[in-house]
């Protein structure tokens, strides 16, 4: 029966004469005189088995139901392919039809299906060529961004996913709960009379699906020295935008011991080495991306992984966007936030190469961030990339206790609920910094792909959380 392990990738490696079996779901079919063609694709790599069936090899019964999106088993020879790309191609001995796939239902017909409908049909989309291409880069990068850090002795660490602590403090989280919606529990007296009495609920307190493993993952740096987390990450903000999903994944290094001079460093060495290894493994991919998706892929790839990001305070790029000769959609001003079309500006026209912007308003970003000795700016960090705007975003954390318990207090945020925070601050604190990284945005990055929910399996957004 099956092993695991015999992939149409390997096949197409062998020589002419060798006999294989190969598996697959067909992805065309072609009838020319005294000859079939069949695409067989098994997902391992981006390139089809072309397997050549002739006339009267097959039962008739057998060849009607070679079809688009049949899974089936190919027995026979290589043979060296007369055709262009391929070195080799399969003729067919005896073909076992594992799943049949009626051609007058089978949704995925050949071309031409928008995104928008590819979407509705998620559990077959993963065949097509896009899809495939989407995910096998997804795996690489998966993979290339745990070797980085394993290479550099980095600690993975599992944070929660059901926290009782906003670790933004800006909100739009999920609730977790077992109480009875149609019946909830209430405080009958005192100030909070009428209020969810959540002492009754599974945690005895309000519950969230995390927003970010950031602070958990301080409480790791400050053991282990170097850490990371990677994993689910749920924000039920209420923008249905092609940049946001309510469930996506997110990568947080942090690091004790380091400033953020130190942080940008990694990030910069970072990047560059999840685009070149994805680059490495995944080339036919990013070919069909650059080909079919968007022409600037490659060169842009190309581009990050071989030039120096350049470095720029945020009172330097105002500055600098005043002076520019255009117009802004959103107002130009210190203490102002970036927005995408500031972004790019700075990283496409201006430097043309990544650029970090740090030492933002102290307003403007998370309580955590290191106050700077001006009073007025803090130790951020945001990586701006061509064509994407920012794509990574991080500091040097705040470790002092009192300035910590200020930011606390003076953003209006319950410092009780920061208790074990601050204590990191009161026994051993130390210098440390790190920085985020959302999966799914980077994916956009290295294919093209327009909307993020192409990027992961299964996109929860507002109203769809189907399959
Ligand atoms: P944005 O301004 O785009 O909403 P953010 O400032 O809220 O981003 P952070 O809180 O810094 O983002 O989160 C770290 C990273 O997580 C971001 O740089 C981005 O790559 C990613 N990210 C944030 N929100 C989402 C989302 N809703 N869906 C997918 N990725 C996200
Ligand atoms: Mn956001």
């Amino acid at each position: 029966m099956l092993e695991p392990g015999r992939y149409i990738k390997d096949i197409l490696r062998q020589a002419p004469g060798t006999a294989v079996t190969a598996h697959g779901w067909v992805k065309t079919r072609r009838d020319s005189k005294g000859v079939h063609f069949v695409q067989l694709n098994d997902g391992s790599c981006f390139q089809d088995l072309q397997v050549v069936i002739e006339a009267g090899t097959l039962a008739e019964a057998v060849l009607k139901q070679v079809t688009t999106g049949a899974c089936i088993r190919v027995e026979g020879d290589l043979v060296e392919s007369p055709a262009a790309g391929q070195a080799v191609e399969l003729r067919a001995r005896a073909i076992h039809i594992f799943g049949e796939a009626d051609p007058a239902t089978y949704p995925l017909q050949k071309k031409g299906h928008t995104m928008e409908f590819l979407r509705e049909i998620a559990h077959l989309r993963v065949r097509s060529n896009t899809f495939g291409a989407v995910f096998r880069v997804r795996n690489a990068l998966s993979f290339a961004i745990h070797r980085f850090f394993q290479e550099r002795g980095f600690l993975y660490v599992h944070t929660p996913i059901i926290t009782t602590s906003d670790a933004e403090g800006a909100g739009a989280m999920f609730g977790v709960t077992t109480l009875d919606l149609m019946n909830l529990p209430r405080i009958a007296q005192g100030p909070q009379a009428g209020q969810v009495d959540f002492s009754q609920d599974f945690f005895g307190k309000p519950a969230h699906l995390t927003v970010s493993g950031q602070l958990e993952a301080e409480i790791f740096a400050l053991a282990f020295a170097n850490v990371y987390t990677f994993g689910p990450t749920f924000r039920a903000e209420n923008s249905n935008t092609p940049r946001h999903l309510a469930e996506f994944w997110m990568i947080e290094p942090e690091m004790a011991f380091c400033d953020l001079a130190g942080n940008m460093r990694l990030a910069e060495e970072f990047l560059k080495y999840i685009i070149q290894y994805v680059m490495e493994h995944c080339l036919p991919d990013l070919e069909f991306f650059n080909k079919r998706i968007d022409d600037t892929v490659l060169q842009t790839l190309e581009h990050v992984a071989t030039s120096d990001f350049a470095h720029i305070t945020y009172t330097e790029a105002i500055s600098l966007l005043e002076k520019a000769p255009r117009t802004w959609e959103f107002p130009v001003y210190w203490g102002a936030d970036l927005q995408s079309e500031h972004e790019r500006y700075l990283t496409e026209e201006t430097f043309r190469r990544p650029v970090i912007v740090t030492d933002y308003p102290r307003e403007i970003k998370a309580f955590y961030m290191r106050l700077n000795d001006d009073g007025r700016t803090v130790r951020a960090m945001d990586v701006l990339a061509p064509r994407i705007g920012e794509i990574i975003g991080g500091s040097q954390r705040e470790e002092r206790y009192d300035v910590l318990r200020d930011k606390i207090r003076q953003q209006g945020l319950d410092e009780r609920a920061y208790w074990w925070y601050l204590e990191l601050r009161k026994y051993g604190s130390a210098p440390h910094a790190g920085f985020g990284l959302g999966l799914e945005r980077m994916l956009m990055y290295l294919t093209g792909m327009k909307n993020i929910r192409d990027v992961i399996p299964f996109p929860r957004t507002p109203g769809y959380a189907e399959f």
